[in-house]
This record gives C-alpha cells, structure tokens and sequence, in this order.
C-alpha cells in the first residue's frame, strides 16, 4: 500500500462534524454586519507581493517572515493574502469605489501566514473583516467597535472578552513619539533583549508590546505615547470614549497597544480573551486614513477590523456554546419493500417540494428494518419516516420521534408536509 499524503501543517480540514459549528458562527458574522447596512466583498486569495509590502509594511512580523511568496509561472513574485485588508484597498482602488465617497465593507475567507502551529494559531486560517471607507469622524470608529460588541452578544460570549483601546495620533505624532521613544531605548539598550534591539530602530513601536518581562518593566518609565498625542486626535479619541461610553461599551485604555501592523493611526483596539491561552487576541483593527493613498487612491479615511473565526470557534466550543446546534438531518425516511423503496423517493421529493426547508435523507440500499432505523438515529434526524408495503397500500407512513418521549403515530400520506414543516 502507498503511503497515504497527509494535509499540510498548520492547514486543517473542517470536517461535517464542525462545519455546522462554522455555519452557525458565519451565519451570525452575516447577519449582524447586515444589521449595520454593511456589504459583502470578495477578493482573491493570491495577491502581487508588492501590495503587502506597501500596504502592511516591511518591518512587521508579517511582511518579514509570515507571508506564502512564490513566483508565478512568468516570473511575477505572488503572495497568498496574509491578511485582508491590503487586498480590500486595492480592490477599491481598482474599482474606484472609495474616492469621495463612503462604503461599508466586510469580507469573510481564508488567510495565510508561516506561522509556528499550535493551538489557535495555524498557516492556513479564517478571517472576518468589516471595513469602512470615507468617513473621518469618531462616530464610525465607534460604529465598528459597536458592531463587533453586537456579535460576541450575538455569540454569547460578551462576559469572557474585553475590549482594550488606544489612540496612535496622528503619524506626525507618532513619528515624534517615535524618536522619543528611541532616544529613550537607546539609553537603556542594555535592558532590551535581541528582539527588541533589531526593533528599536526598524519599528520602534512593537518594543511597546514585547512579550519579555524585563523589558516590560523597563517600559513602565518610558515616554507615553498619550503625552505626545496631537489635540486633534485627542479630541478625536475622547468623542470615540464618549460615544461607546452611551452605548454602554465597557472597554481599557491600554497605551502599550499599538498593533503589528504599519498602516494604524489614531483609533486601535483588540478584543482579548483569558480563555484561550497564549492565542488571546479574538479580533484587532483600528483606523488606516493613510493606507488607501499609499497604495495608489486619493486620500480616503478608513477604519476597520479582522477577527479569528478559528479562535471564535474554539472559544465557543470551550464555553459549550455549541452543542444545541441543529443537526443536517431532520428526517429520516425508513423503507421496507421493493413498492415502499420506489414510492418513498417520490413522496421525498414532493415534501422536498413542499417544504422548502426541509432536509430529508432518504435511506438507500435496502437491507433490515431495524438497521435502517439505527441509521436513522446515527443521522440526528428528528423523526424518521417509516414505510413499508403495507403503508404504501393504505396511503399512509408512522413517524417515530428519535429524540423526544411522542407516541409514534400514523400520518396520511397528504399529511406528512404540515408535520415536516413543523420540523424547520
Ligand atoms: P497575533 O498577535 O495573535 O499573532 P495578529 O496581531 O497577528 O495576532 P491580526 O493580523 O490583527 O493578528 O489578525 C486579526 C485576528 O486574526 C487575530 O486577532 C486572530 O484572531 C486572527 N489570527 C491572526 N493570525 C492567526 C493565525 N495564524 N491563526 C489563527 N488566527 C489568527
Ligand atoms: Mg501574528
């Protein structure tokens, strides 16, 4: 026998097992960005290397070591989307929907990184974006935030995730903070592990959120990037806490976060969790005003937001939010008999006709009645339909409930729809 090929690490399979899990999570995903007037974008999964680059930013963990490249067969350097804003720019661009005017996006797929696998982190995972272009005011940055409030409560998790919160300022801002906060690690390089040293000049920043301990204590008498915040994105802040505040929008103002990637200004946030480990981050974004220019627009405010529908799974997997998920079968038709085998297709297919929603397996291939029955059971149907010669002569099948203390009962054929429609 040939060695059997496996699936690549990092890269899962979703098995029927968990994909009505997934459905259940997209479903609310579709639904509550619906709920905001938002509208479905999609975009390729392979983009020109050079977007990432530009858009995301050489310096960042992503550009510098996550990212799938390969050539094309002409040569062309491709990258499987690491992420997705990037790609939703330039297809904005491409189609001139942002310049002067406002959209609300989202987008939902798959997402790849070379990253080291491990519980919530994988090569190939799944992203949910909401994006929203040509609007400058807090009230958008607020409406973002709001939405992905919507979902955990949607999702019932809002009790085990917190949304944390800061503003970047301005780039001028930031570029001053930047210097200070340089002149500052420069003093003390010898507290900095390796990590932080190559950061300190290529993307200061990110020394802000290193993991090690003693630089984060170093951190404690660093520069604050509060003190060196510009009034207008001060102001643009304290509007932000204001709105979220009435809407009752609890959140931590957390000034060493300031995201990985290159492309924040002013508003960033991240909604954490502790019940997921070392993978706590189930959803980052913030604004981008500048990003739409560098790639190639006309300057066109933005803000936005991913999240990890792996993570969310996991979460709600761990917090047993799935377990009353409805199976893929809600009947189950049971036949005995050459005559019963052929009329019970049909009569599937008119209550397939009748009831739109309705899933019905018929059995196939013949064999024991009770066999059949265990296959009815082993399928999570409700009810499983039973006919047998006899039935089809009086025109009539017994509904047997799988899952709940009913009587079974005999229903006349012309009957059966109204008791399936009861099941959807
Ligand atoms: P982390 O700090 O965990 O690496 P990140 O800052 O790289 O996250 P983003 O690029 O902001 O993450 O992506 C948004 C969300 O996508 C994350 O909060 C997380 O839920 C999810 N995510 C990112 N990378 C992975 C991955 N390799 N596997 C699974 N989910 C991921
Ligand atoms: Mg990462």
């Amino acid at each position: 026998m040939s060695k059997a090929i496996q699936a690549i690490r990092g890269m899962n399979d979703c098995l029927p097992g968990d994909t009505n899990k997934w459905q259940m999570v997209e479903d609310v995903l579709r639904r509550v960005a619906a709920n905001y007037g938002y509208a479905e974008i999609r975009m390729p999964v392979v983009e020109s290397t050079n977007l990432f680059k530009r858009g995301i930013g050489e310096v960042t963990d992503i550009v510098e070591k996550e990212m799938y490249t390969f050539d094309d067969r002409n040569g062309d350097s491709l990258t499987l989307r690491p992420e997705g804003t990037a790609s939703c720019v330039r297809a904005g661009n491409q189609h001139g929907l942002l310049y002067n005017q406002e959209q609300r996006l989202w987008y939902m797929g798959p997402m790849f990184r070379h990253e080291r696998p491990q519980k919530g982190r994988y090569r190939q995972f799944h992203q949910f974006g909401i994006e929203s272009f040509g609007i400058a005011s807090p009230d958008i940055d607020a409406e973002v935030i709001l939405l992905s409030a919507r979902l955990w409560r949607e999702l019932g998790i809002s009790e085990h995730v917190t949304l944390e919160l800061n503003s970047l300022g301005s780039n001028q801002a930031r570029a001053e903070y930047r210097d200070a906060l340089v002149a500052f690690l420069e003093q003390h390089q010898e507290q900095l592990d390796e990590d932080s040293k190559r950061r300190m000049y290529s993307n200061p920043l990110r020394v802000l959120d290193s993991k090690n301990a003693q630089v984060q204590a170093l951190l404690a008498n660093a520069p604050r990037l509060s003190e060196h915040l510009d009034a207008d994105s001060a102001r643009h802040f304290e509007q932000l806490c204001q709105r979220l505040d009435a809407a009752g929008v609890q959140y931590r103002v957390n000034e060493r976060l300031v995201r990985g990637l290159d492309y924040y200004n002013r508003t960033v946030f991240e909604w954490v969790t502790d019940s997921l480990g070392a993978q706590g981050t189930v959803c980052a974004g913030g604004r981008y005003d500048g990003l739409v220019e560098q790639l190639g627009g006309k300057a066109t405010p933005a803000v936005g937001f991913a999240l990890g529908i792996e993570r969310l799974v996991l979460m709600l997997t761990e917090l047993d939010r799935l377990n009353n998920i409805r199976a893929t079968v809600d009947a189950y038709i049971v036949m005995s008999g050459e005559q019963a085998e052929i009329t019970g297709v049909a009569l599937a297919e008119q209550w397939r006709d009748k009831v739109k929603d309705i899933r019905i397996q018929c059995h196939c291939g013949g064999g024991k009645f009770n066999k059949q029955l265990k296959r009815a059971d082993k399928s999570g149907a409700r009810v499983a339909i039973i006919l047998g010669d006899n039935e089809v002569e009086q025109q009539q099948v017994t509904i047997k409930y799988l899952r709940e203390n009913k009587e079974q009962q005999t229903v006349a054929f012309n009957d059966v729809a109204a008791l399936l429609e009861e099941l959807v």
